[in-house]
C-alpha cells in the first residue's frame, strides 16, 4: 500500500460550525503541493455533530480520515492520536478553527523540502484575542522558557510540520502528561520557523479556558524540569542559613536585655511560614508522585470509538 506524502492533523472538539470550512480550505491548499495528501480529524468527544460532518466528509473523500474519542481527553492527547495515525511523510498539526492559516503550510512544506524536519510557525501577530489571553500567553512562553531545560522557541503553538522521522521518535514518547511543542523541541533535529499572523477563531469560543492553560503550564513545567522539587532544597537552605545568623543575635539580644523579639506575634509568624513552605513543598512532591502513578499505571492514552482500520495504519507508528 502506498501511504501519501503529506498528512495533515486537527484536533476536533465542538467544532461543528468550523469543520465545513476547514476541509475545503486545508484541500484548496494541498491540491496547489501537487502531491498526495490525507487529512486526519480527531474527535475528542464534541458533544455536538462534528462526528457526523467527519463522517460525511470522509463519506465524500477518503482521503479524510476520521478518528473519533470514546470521550474527551484533552487536546494534547487528541493531537498525539493524529500523529499514531498519520502516515505521511511529513505531518502538520494544525488547528480546526482556522486560527493557523492552512495557507502557511506551504511554506512549511518549503522548509521541509530544504531538508528541515522541523518547522514551527511563529505567531508574529494575533488577532481578535483578549489581552487577557495575549498577557497569559507570553507570560506561559517566558516562564516555560525560564524553568525549562528545552529550548521552546517563543511564541509558537502545536502549529508545525514534523518529518517521520520526528513522528517516529515522538511516537514512542508515550508519557501521559504531555506537552507536544516541547517534546518536538527536544528530539533535537534541524529546527526552523516561518512567520505567520494568527487569525481570530473562525467560529465558536475557544475550548482552552484558564483552567486548561494551567494544566498545560503545570505538565510543561513538570514534564521538563526538577525545578519545582529543587524550590524545596533552596528554601531550605535559606531559611537554615538564616537561623544560623539569628541563633545567636537572638541569644545576645536577649542577654543585654533587648525586648526586641519578645512576643508570640514572631513565633507564630515563623511557624506559620515554614508550616506553609513545608506543606507547598509537600503539595509539589505529591504532583510529580501523581504523575508518576499515572504513568506506573500505563493506561492507553486514549480511546476510540472509531477509527481507520489497523491495516491502513502505519505500523512502524504503533508504539
Ligand atoms: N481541542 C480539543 N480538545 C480539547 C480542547 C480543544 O481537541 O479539550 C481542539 C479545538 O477543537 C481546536 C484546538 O484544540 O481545534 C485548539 O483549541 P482552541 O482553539 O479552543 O484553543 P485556543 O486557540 O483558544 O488556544
Ligand atoms: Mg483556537
Amino acid at each position: 500500500m502506498s501511504f501519501p506524502k503529506f498528512s495533515i492533523i486537527a484536533p476536533v472538539y465542538n467544532e461543528e460550525q468550523t469543520l465545513p470550512v476547514l476541509y475545503p480550505r486545508i484541500k484548496e491548499v494541498m491540491e496547489q503541493t501537487g502531491e498526495d495528501w490525507e487529512l486526519v480529524l480527531i474527535n475528542d468527544g464534541s458533544a455536538d455533530r462534528s462526528s457526523e460532518i467527519m463522517r460525511e466528509l470522509a463519506a465524500q473523500d477518503p482521503r479524510v480520515r476520521p478518528v473519533i474519542f470514546a470521550r474527551n481527553f484533552g487536546h494534547q492527547i487528541a493531537v498525539t492520536a493524529g500523529l499514531d495515525f498519520s502516515r505521511g511523510e511529513a505531518v502538520v498539526i494544525i488547528d480546526a478553527d482556522l486560527q493557523d492559516p492552512p495557507e502557511v503550510i506551504l511554506q512549511m512544506i518549503e522548509k521541509w523540502r530544504e531538508g528541515y524536519e522541523v518547522v514551527y510557525a511563529v505567531r508574529a501577530e494575533r488577532e481578535g484575542e483578549t489581552w487577557f489571553k495575549l498577557f497569559t500567553a507570553s507570560l506561559f512562553y517566558r516562564l516555560i522558557r525560564k524553568i525549562t531545560d528545552v529550548n521552546i522557541p517563543m511564541d509558537t503553538g502545536d502549529f508545525r510540520l514534523l518529518d517521520r522521522k520526528v513522528v517516529q521518535v515522538m511516537n514512542q514518547m508515550r508519557e501521559r502528561h504531555r506537552f507536544l511543542r516541547g517534546m518536538s523541541s527536544w528530539v533535537g533535529f534541524n529546527q526552523i520557523g516561518v512567520n505567520y499572523r494568527r487569525a481570530a477563531r473562525y467560529a465558536g469560543e475557544t475550548k482552552y479556558p484558564l483552567k486548561k492553560m494551567l494544566k498545560l503550564t503545570w505538565d510543561a513545567i513538570t514534564g521538563f524540569s526538577y525545578f519545582p522539587l529543587q524550590l524545596a532544597t533552596y528554601t531550605g537552605f535559606f531559611a537554615a542559613g538564616l537561623s544560623i545568623f539569628a541563633i545567636p543575635l537572638v541569644a545576645y539580644l536577649r542577654l543585654t536585655g533587648s525586648q526586641f523579639f519578645f512576643g508570640q506575634a514572631t513565633t507564630l509568624i515563623a511557624v506559620l511560614f515554614l508550616g506553609g513552605v513545608q506543606l507547598i513543598s509537600l503539595g509539589i512532591l505529591g504532583e510529580y508522585i501523581g504523575r508518576l502513578y499515572d504513568q506506573a499505571k500505563g493506561r492507553p492514552l486514549y480511546i476510540t470509538r472509531e477509527a481507520p482500520d489497523m491495516r491502513e495504519v502505519n505500523i512502524e507508528n504503533v508504539p
